[in-house]
Formats: C-alpha cells, sequence, structure tokens
C-alpha cells in the first residue's frame, strides 16, 4: 500500500479532480448533483471516473494504491475510481475527492461495498453525516495516513518447486493499540493482501520490482562507505590536519543528504512494501 498523502497536498491532483468534477459531472450528471443537494441518493454510472481515472494515474506513479501492482495504461482506462467510502452508503461523498481511492481491478473487487467499522459501530448517514469525524474504520485510507506503519512483510524462502521467494505480509507485531491492529488485519482480509495467496505473476512482479530497487540503491551504499574510508583517514590525522577532517565531515554530511533525497524519490517511485524489506532486513541506509 502506497502513502499518498502527499498527492493530496498536490495543488495539481486537486485541480484535476475539481475541475473534471465541474466539468463532466455538472454537464452530464447535473441531475445527479441535484439530487445530492436535495439529500437524496442518485444513481450512478461509472463512466465519469472512467475518464477521470487515466488523468490521475501518473500522479500516482502507474500504481495501485492498495497492492501496488503495476497498472497499465490500458487497465487504467477500464478501472473505474474506487471510493474509499463506498458511495452505494456514503451516496452524498460520490463526488468528494477526498474519498477516492485508486486501486486496480482485483483490489476495487474484493473492496466492493464493504466498509467495516472498529466494534461493529453503526455507520453513520445523511442525517447526521457531521459525526463521520468520528468513525473509526477498518480499512487504512492511504491518502490521510502512513500505511507502511501497519505491517510486517517477509520474501520467505519457498522450498516448492518454485525458484522465487514468496512474500508474506502480515499485522505489524510492533502495534500496541487494538484499534490500530484490528485496522491491519481487516486491511489485509478485506483486499486479500496476504501476498503469498496471491497469484504467482503478481508475486514475481513484486521481487522483480524489489530487486530493481536493492540494485539501484547499490551504487550509493559504495559511494557511502569510499566516503567513510576517507573521513577515518582524515580522521586520524586530525592533529597534524584538521582542516582536512572538516572538509571530509562536512562533504560526507552532505553526500547523506543528497542521498536521503534520491532514495526517497526512488521509494516514492516503486512503492511502500519495499521500504518495510529493507527495513526489516536493516539494508536501508540511514545516518
Ligand atoms: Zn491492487
Amino acid at each position: 500500500m502506497k502513502d499518498l498523502r502527499n498527492i493530496l497536498a498536490n495543488p495539481e491532483y486537486k485541480k484535476l479532480c475539481v475541475n473534471f468534477t465541474e466539468k463532466h459531472i455538472k454537464n452530464k450528471n447535473s441531475k445527479n448533483l441535484q439530487l445530492i443537494s436535495q439529500n437524496k441518493k442518485p444513481e450512478f454510472g461509472g463512466e465519469w471516473s472512467r475518464k477521470l481515472k487515466p488523468k490521475l494515474v501518473s500522479l500516482l506513479e502507474s500504481r495501485c494504491s492498495v497492492c501496488e501492482r503495476r497498472i497499465s495504461h490500458s487497465d487504467s482506462n477500464a478501472d473505474v475510481i474506487e471510493h474509499y467510502r463506498p458511495k452505494a452508503h456514503y451516496w452524498w461523498l460520490a463526488y468528494d475527492y477526498e474519498n477516492y481511492l485508486f486501486a486496480c481491478s482485483t483490489c476495487n473487487l474484493a473492496k466492493s461495498d464493504v466498509f467495516p467499522l472498529y466494534a461493529n459501530k453503526e455507520k453513520v448517514n445523511y442525517l447526521n453525516k457531521n459525526e463521520i469525524i468520528n468513525e473509526k474504520p477498518l480499512l487504512i485510507n492511504p491518502f490521510f495516513e502512513n500505511p507502511y506503519k501497519y505491517f510486517e512483510l517477509f520474501f520467505s524462502n519457498y522450498s516448492g518447486s518454485r525458484k522465487y521467494n514468496v512474500i508474506k505480509l502480515s499485522v505489524n507485531p510492533e502495534l500496541t493499540d487494538d484499534y490500530e491492529i484490528q485496522k491491519s488485519k481487516k486491511t489485509i482480509e478485506v483486499y486479500n493482501l496476504d501476498l503469498h495467496k496471491k497469484e504467482e505473476k503478481y508475486r514475481t512482479e513484486q521481487i522483480f520490482d524489489f530487486t530493481e530497487f536493492c540494485k539501484k540503491l547499490l551504487p550509493y551504499a559504495m559511494e557511502l562507505d569510499f566516503r567513510k574510508k576517507i573521513m577515518f583517514k582524515a580522521w586520524q590525522n586530525r592533529n597534524k590536519e584538521p582542516e582536512t577532517l572538516k572538509q571530509a565531515e562536512k562533504e560526507y554530511k552532505e553526500y547523506l543528504e543528497k542521498l536521503k533525497n534520491e532514495q526517497s524519490n526512488e521509494i516514492a517511485k516503486t512503492g511502500y512494501w519495499q521500504l518495510i524489506v529493507l527495513e526489516q532486513y536493516k539494508t536501508i541506509i540511514t545516518p
């Protein structure tokens, strides 16, 4: 699952959504807007969101926000925009871009109109809609929170006839809050995120992406190692040449800063599964 908080904060995203809604929905689905303004539930077709989704897909690095599967251009045209709170119940949020979610057709289908709340509480309805902020949904919304803290991910050896490793996804054992634990569990269950149950093609793709990501990081790690050696040499000569040490330290710090930025760009491009794995195996380069 991808952290999409930066997308929601991106003015380009808001502009695209709002402009599109105004142009297409007001012209072609004005009846629906009218019904919503009269507190009545409209009938929704998927046409409008099929047109909007391809415009937004590049902002989302062409990946499913839930399972991080790569979405090809033709898929994105075929898929409709998912709603975090399903429009079957929360119909007044159908055109609210803060309620959109971008999922591949598999995740979209798996979730459908499911929207469980903590402790089986009743969903708010239109009449008490302001109480929505008190709802405790059991599905992670990557537009509003970092999904990264909820999961633990393993690339484990698979002893069967297949050559690749199996990816296993489970609840992060470091979670202590019961609501968060339940939320992680339910998200995995609803979207079928337990990856080793997913089809072979999907797992192979995830492992390929991860390997590519590690390959990209390798030159940075080597450069960092080289600079550490320079700094150590300067430290050994610190009494004779204090200025050389200062300079080496400065350059090392600057490089780390650059590295952090490059890494976060790579992570944004690929996804968060990789980050979780790197954290678990302590291979991520941190200052
Ligand atoms: Zn997906």
